[in-house]
C-alpha cells in the first residue's frame, strides 16, 4: 500500500508521467531484451504516434507513403539496434504487427474517432559468440525522431537491469 501511494505520488509530481511499460504514452516506447544462449530478442511496443505521428488508418498518400517508410525503417533491424560487435550477432527473424500493416479489408470504423494504436515488433539475433554481449546501441531515434524516450528492460544471464533511453543516451549496458 505504501508503495502504491509513493508511486501515486511520483506521478503527480512527475512533469512526464512516470508510467508501467504497458501504458500508451505518445513520445515513448518500450523495449524488451532477453539473452537466451545465442539468440538475442529484442520486443519493441511503440504508440503508431511515436513512430508514425498518427494512429488511424492511412487514407491519404501521403499518409500511406508514412506508413511504408515506417515498416521500411523498421525492416533494417541491423541499422536500428547493433549489439557488441565481439558477440557478432546478426538478425534471424523478426516480424512486425500494428493495425496499420494489416493487409485486406480493414474494419474501418474500429480505428475511427480518437482510439490508440500501437506497433509491435519482435526482433531476433542469432549471436556468435554471445558470452561478449555487453551492450546494445539502439538507433531508434535517429530514425523516428517522434521518439523521445525508450523506457528499456533486460534480462540476461547477467542479470536483469532496466534503463531509460533518450536521443542523447541510446546505449544499455549490462
Ligand atoms: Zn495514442
Amino acid at each position: 500500500m505504501t508503495k502504491c501511494k509513493f508511486f501515486l505520488l511520483l506521478i503527480l509530481l512527475a512533469p512526464f508521467p512516470i508510467m508501467a511499460a504497458e501504458a500508451h504514452v505518445h513520445g515513448v516506447a518500450t523495449l524488451q531484451l532477453a539473452l537466451d544462449d545465442s539468440l538475442l530478442h529484442l520486443n519493441l511496443s511503440s504508440p503508431l504516434d511515436s513512430l508514425l505521428g498518427f494512429e488511424h488508418q492511412p487514407r491519404t498518400e501521403k499518409q500511406k507513403a508514412a506508413v511504408r517508410h515506417m515498416a521500411d525503417q523498421l525492416h533494417q533491424a541491423e541499422r536500428l539496434f547493433q549489439p557488441t560487435m565481439a558477440a557478432r550477432c546478426t538478425l534471424k527473424t523478426y516480424s512486425l504487427e500494428s493495425p496499420v500493416l494489416q493487409t485486406g479489408k480493414h474494419k474501418e470504423h474500429e480505428h475511427e474517432g480518437h482510439e490508440h494504436a500501437d506497433l509491435d515488433a519482435e526482433f531476433v539475433f542469432y549471436c556468435a559468440k554471445p558470452n561478449e554481449l555487453r551492450d546494445l546501441e539502439v538507433n531508434l531515434f535517429t530514425y523516428f525522431p517522434g521518439l523521445l524516450r525508450l523506457k528499456t528492460e533486460a534480462a540476461t544471464p547477467r542479470g536483469q537491469s532496466a534503463a531509460m533511453l533518450t536521443p542523447s543516451k541510446r546505449r544499455i549496458a549490462w
